[in-house]
């Protein structure tokens, strides 16, 4: 587990570029060592012309406004490699780098277009696809189980769902959530979703420096949230579950908070007995940046494919803290054609490489960014015959026969 803490945000909220060192958690920015870590782990490090390390040194000498000129941090994906990584503790991805962002945002007149649209999306939609909100609930109507929705069941509920904008819209997203409500279920949790009411959390809004639209989202759920009555979130939305644990918690987020992957591994004992249909796969496990590098959530996912019959797990050479990021995180997402015009190599890419040099023929994640832009890599490597992707919950639906 990284060193990110609640307090610590808490304190972002009102620190700024220029008044570092009158905070604990600014003070220990300006520590900075020089050590040229952060740059070397760095995924796009090469291609950054100011990596955080330099960021630091520019901020120090009175130069940030030159950073914020070089757009450089438009190549961060937030992937939380430096932060994980640092030996001075410097909370750069959740704290510096969104600060310095959001400067930059502010003085870019310039934004890629795909990142433009996927930001005035989710402002005007609620969701960066630009879907009507009034179908984001459309996708329960093709679930094998009932999918309760808060606002018709009118009770309170165990479990308060937040299934988040590509989980509801993107096809691939939604055969997620339909193996989600199959585990709730065989799980025997009492569940329900927010159903049309539900807006992107905003995290990656947050994270490529839009904080206005950020502090919109926020408002708008945290309203939402106090509307029904639950006892706990559970989420299978990565970047959302960081939003609410690092983000609306100082805002008065208080609720118990669960993403799905650790939550089903809580419930393996309930959900053994019916996963009796053998899978004979071999799976390599990406470990997403949010839930492995900055929540530590290494183990559960493994357990899960360890207890669906058939399965063999095979590992990456990159695994645990040094996993390679996807490249969505951050406003990556909308960021693909901006990094193909620089000529960058897709992070997406590099790290389905090293999938399929494990020899497995199912790449398993736990986010759901991550299936669209492996299935996406592995078309444009050619190697979509010899590699499937799968979320772990759609592979524990899988192995249930019922
Ligand atoms: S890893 Fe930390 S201490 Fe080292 S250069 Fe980067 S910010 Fe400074
Ligand atoms: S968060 Fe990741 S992409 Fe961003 S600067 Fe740090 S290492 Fe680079």
């Amino acid at each position: 587990m990284t060193n990110a803490t609640a307090p610590a945000e808490t304190e972002a909220r009102e620190m700024t570029l220029q008044n570092l060192g009158e905070f604990p958690e600014g003070q220990k920015v300006l520590s900075c060592m020089q050590c040229g870590t952060c740059a070397a782990t760095c995924p796009y490090g090469e291609v950054m012309d100011y990596p955080p390390r330099q960021i630091i040194t520019m901020l120090q000498a009175g130069l940030i406004e030159e950073v914020f000129k070089s757009h450089s941090l438009l190549n961060c994906v937030a992937c939380y490699a430096c932060m994980a990584k640092c030996p001075r503790g410097i909370n750069l991805t959740e704290v510096l780098l969104p600060m310095v962002k959001e400067q930059m945002f502010a003085t870019l007149t310039d934004v890629p277009a795909e990142l433009q649209k996927a930001l005035q999306n989710t402002l005007r939609y609620g969701n960066p696809m630009g879907e009507s909100p009034r179908k984001r609930a459309l996708w329960t109507k093709t679930s094998p189980v009932p999918v309760p929705i808060m606002a018709e069941i009118k009770r309170p509920v165990d479990v308060l769902w937040f299934v988040e904008c590509y989980t509801s819209f993107h096809p691939r997203g939604q055969d997620n959530s339909r193996a989600t409500a199959k585990l709730f279920h065989a799980a025997g949790i009492d569940f329900a979703i927010l159903g049309n009411e539900e807006k992107c959390a905003g995290e990656c809004a947050r994270l490529v420096g839009e904080a206005g639209l950020f502090e919109t989202l926020t408002d708008y759920n945290m309203m939402l949230l106090r509307k029904y009555p639950f006892k706990r979130i559970v989420t299978g939305a990565a970047h959302a579950y960081d939003a609410f644990k690092y983000q609306y918690s100082t805002v008065g987020f208080d609720f118990e908070l669960h993403h799905t992957t650790p939550f089903f591994a809580q419930h393996l004992e309930k959900l053994k007995p019916r996963l009796t249909k053998k899978l004979d796969y071999t799976v390599t496990y990406h470990d997403s940046c949010c839930l492995g590098r900055h929540n530590g959530f290494y183990d559960a996912p493994r357990a899960l494919l360890g207890a669906i019959p058939g399965v063999k797990l095979v590992e990456m050479t990159h695994t645990g803290v040094n996993s390679i990021c996807c490249g969505g995180g951050g406003g990556g997402m909308w960021l693909d054609t901006y990094y193909a015009a620089k000529g960058y190599e897709r992070l997406s890419d590099r790290r389905v490489k090293e999938a399929l040099d494990t020899g497995a023929d199912v790449l398993a994640v736990s986010c759901p960014y991550e299936i669209s832009r492996f299935e996406d890599a592995l078309k444009v490597l050619g190697a979509d015959k010899r590699m499937v992707v799968r979320d772990v919950v759609e592979l524990l639906a899988e192995a249930m026969e019922d």
